[in-house]
């Protein structure tokens, strides 16, 4: 079945439904068909083009939130601070956030109230909550979880290629590709059917190189593990050019024809030694070698770089240095070959491309362009001189919540920081010294167990709109059925706070000056398929451009790839097939060269601490912990810790560690494995609470991405 939700009509039955819609989860976007069994909803694959027919255990228990016991029905209030959260109407909550966002606004101005998303919303969503914070709310103030996904990548993409799309080629090219090189990337975990393709591959005869600081069970399937120290990912790449620069396996026409910039790589590559990437990775040279020459003496190659590679305080720099490698071997632009960057969250993607981000405006557009504002506005029916300008990035928006010149109010929707945040504790302290927070959620995260007020919002499989997954193709999420009695869409919430907001703050009423003003809901639409129609207006002429992406097309096909400008005209699966989407047509290299990690190790926290998922668990795991199968395969947090290092600590499998950090520390078990460094010790990210790795983690950023080092920072480790 490739069509949307149907009704069977056995007469006298009540007709079991079903929806082929999408996994919830993570950015490979699976597609799977749901049905209505009596009480249960059951899960089934289905076959597209990402997961071809496969499912990980996520998504096959992806159903079990839908009548969970946790799952909130009813708005929560708090009357007083440290007092409980109890039971409220719809009308009592969203006056109560109504008022409060207005009284913080008039007492201390528009940028006072911030708006926090998630990934993991749909493009409508995404969409409609940055319309709501540049509209309604008029503040500045607006950033996303998204940006400790994949920012340094889509920053580093941007410089390079003009445009920052996660792959800009189909999944399947990967299967083509005689040489794939994957750094920091763990798919075996994080996104198993992703695995099918590097099968393809294998069959092939391609060969499979992995660099990561840990032996996962992607590398254990390598043809060439690289194990470098955790920040070292630059200077293996700048290496890995050195190389191929001196054995002349560049390609040279390519670099002439189609790239600016090489020149000043070449100087600086020529004194990035591969004996001095031993000496900072610990990766051999002649491993070095072997991968330098199986990337550029075949005639396809990939280079994929993910989350390893990128939350670190120079993750921008890292994957240029990456793209640097790409350009310089010839490899954007060809089928089976190029560089493409993992995304993570189920729309990381097209939730930075539709205004989440702190400096954007729909389409990827700019919110400091001056044109880009003039396109939004007028598609808005507002003067574009009322809109916000730029805001900050997402730590450091988060860090400055309630302090002296930071928002006093914080709408969070779709987002867990209590536990996803660097320096959590931190975070949470900010999240306590707010005036006003509000969570929008389907369940009580760690978040909104802080929160002033609570929004019970629908789930996946109660809403209709579109995700885009990591290869840039614009999927269908349809619904199976309605939300609960008591729960709300997020697009409802926004419109019962517009409506609550128009007119009583500088808001809507005071910024139109075009046309008839709109009613809050005609601004605010609560039909997702409304809010899409705008957005490809909005977004129309931008780099992601959905002007030609309609419901039916997607529904037609398996997807659409952006920019797809016209509604009757191709869309772009391959990007750079002629010309990159820069003002010249050229691809940028830009020199970079490897800086140490933001807090090197020392006597007092001599190893080095790093971070990560397991299979059974996603991202903060507010939703992945209550499901009872995921809980008994991953019941808890771990400190995987090297044998000698164990043996030197005198901790034994299973005994309960501390890892300690300048900011703080975590307690879970230890777990001895060989298949980490010696000086590394790692833990998964999803657990709250004493197992808390963010509690430990650094909350130095990249300068030019806000991406914090997640991936790196200096621990001692004791027995608990
Ligand atoms: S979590 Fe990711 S890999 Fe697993 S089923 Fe969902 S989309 Fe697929």
């Amino acid at each position: 079945m490739t069509d949307g939700a149907r009704v069977a009509t056995r007469p006298g039955v009540r007709p079991p439904r079903e929806a082929a819609t999408h996994c919830p989860y993570c950015a490979l976007q699976c597609g799977m068909v749901l049905r209505e069994n009596g009480e249960r909803v059951e899960v089934a694959p289905r076959d597209f083009p990402t997961n071809r027919g496969g499912l990980c255990q996520k998504g096959w228990t992806a159903a079990d939130l839908l009548d969970h016991p946790d799952r909130l029905t009813t708005p929560l209030l708090r009357d007083r601070p440290g007092g409980d959260l109890r039971p409220a109407s719809w009308d009592e909550a969203l006056d109560r956030v109504g008022a409060g966002l207005r009284a913080v606004q008039e007492r201390h101005g528009r940028d006072a109230v911030a708006v926090f998303g998630g990934g993991g919303l749909t493009n409508e969503k995404a969409y409609a909550l940055g319309k709501f914070a540049r509209v309604a709310l008029r503040t500045r103030h607006i950033d996303y979880n998204g940006r400790w996904c994949m920012s340094s990548a889509a920053a580093a993409g941007l410089r390079a290629f003009g445009v920052d799309r996660g792959l800009p080629f189909p999944l399947a090219d990967l299967g083509r590709a005689d040489t794939l090189l994957l750094v920091g990337a763990n798919p075996a975990e994080t996104m198993p059917p992703l695995m099918r393709h590097l099968a393809d591959q294998r069959e092939r005869g391609g060969r499979l190189i992995v660099v990561d600081p840990r032996l996962t069970a992607t590398a254990r399937q390598a043809d060439l593990h690289l194990q470098p120290l955790p920040g070292t990912d630059l200077a293996v790449a700048n290496a890995l050019l050195h190389i191929a620069l001196t054995e002349g396996w560049l390609d040279r026409a390519y670099v002439a024809d189609r790239t600016t910039g090489f020149d000043e790589v070449r100087r600086t590559v020529a004194g990035c030694w591969p004996a001095e990437a031993e000496r900072l990775s610990g990766v051999p040279v002649a491993d070095l070698e072997a991968t330098a020459r199986a990337l550029s003496t075949v005639d396809r190659a990939i280079i994929l770089t993910a989350r390893g590679a990128e939350q670190h305080a120079k993750g921008v720099d890292t994957v240029t240095a990456f793209i640097n490698l790409a350009l310089a071997l010839g490899l954007p632009g060809r089928p089976g070959s190029g560089y493409g960057c993992l995304t993570g969250q189920g729309n990381g993607q097209g939730g930075r491309e539709h205004g989440q981000k702190a400096d954007q405006l729909p389409g990827y557009r700019r919110i400091d362009d001056p044109a880009a504002r003039e396109h939004v506005a007028a598609v808005w029916g507002v003067d574009p001189a009322a809109l916000p300008g730029p805001g900050v990035p997402a730590y450091q928006l988060l860090d400055s919540l309630g302090t002296a010149h930071g928002p006093r109010a914080l709408l969070v929707f779709g987002s867990n920081p209590v536990v996803s945040a660097p320096r959590a504790a931190r975070v949470e302290s900010r999240l306590r010294d707010l005036d006003l927070l509000v969570v929008a959620d389907l369940l009580r995260s760690e978040t909104a167990e802080l929160a002033d007020v609570v929004l019970p919002v629908a789930q996946w499989a109660e809403e209709d709109g579109t995700m885009t997954n990591l290869e840039g193709r614009v999927l269908r999420r349809r619904a199976l059925r309605e939300p609960p009695p008591g729960v709300r869409t997020d697009l409802a919430v926004l419109a019962g706070l517009a409506a609550r907001l128009q007119g009583r703050v500088p808001s809507y009423r005071e910024m139109h000056n075009k046309g008839p003003l709109l009613t809050p809901t005609e601004a605010f639409p609560t039909d997702p398929r409304e809010v899409f129609e705008e957005l490809r207006r909005a977004s129309a002429g931008g780099p992601a451009d959905y002007a030609g992406v309609s419901w039916e097309r997607i529904d037609a096909d398996t997807g659409v790839f952006w920019p797809c400008p016209d509604e009757g005209g191709p869309d772009t699966p391959r990007l750079f097939a002629d010309r990159f989407p820069t003002p010249d047509g050229r691809a940028r290299f830009r020199s970079v060269t490897h800086r140490p990690a933001a807090e090197p190790v020392c006597a007092d926290y001599p190893l080095h601490f790093t971070t990560g998922r397991v299979l059974a668990q996603y991202q903060s795991g507010a939703q992945t912990r209550r499901v009872a199968a995921l809980r008994r395969a991953a019941p808890g947090g771990f400190v995987e810790l090297h044998p000698d290092l164990a043996g030197r600590l005198g901790v034994a499998d299973g005994e309960e560690v501390r890892v300690v950090s300048r900011r703080g520390e975590l307690r879970a078990p230890a777990r001895l494995s060989p298949a980490i460094r010696p000086d590394t010790v790692f833990a998964p990210f999803h657990w709250p609470g004493a197992a808390r790795a963010n509690s430990v983690t650094n909350d130095a950023v990249d300068p030019v991405s806000g991406m914090p080092e997640f991936k790196i920072c200096a621990v001692r480790v004791e027995k608990a």
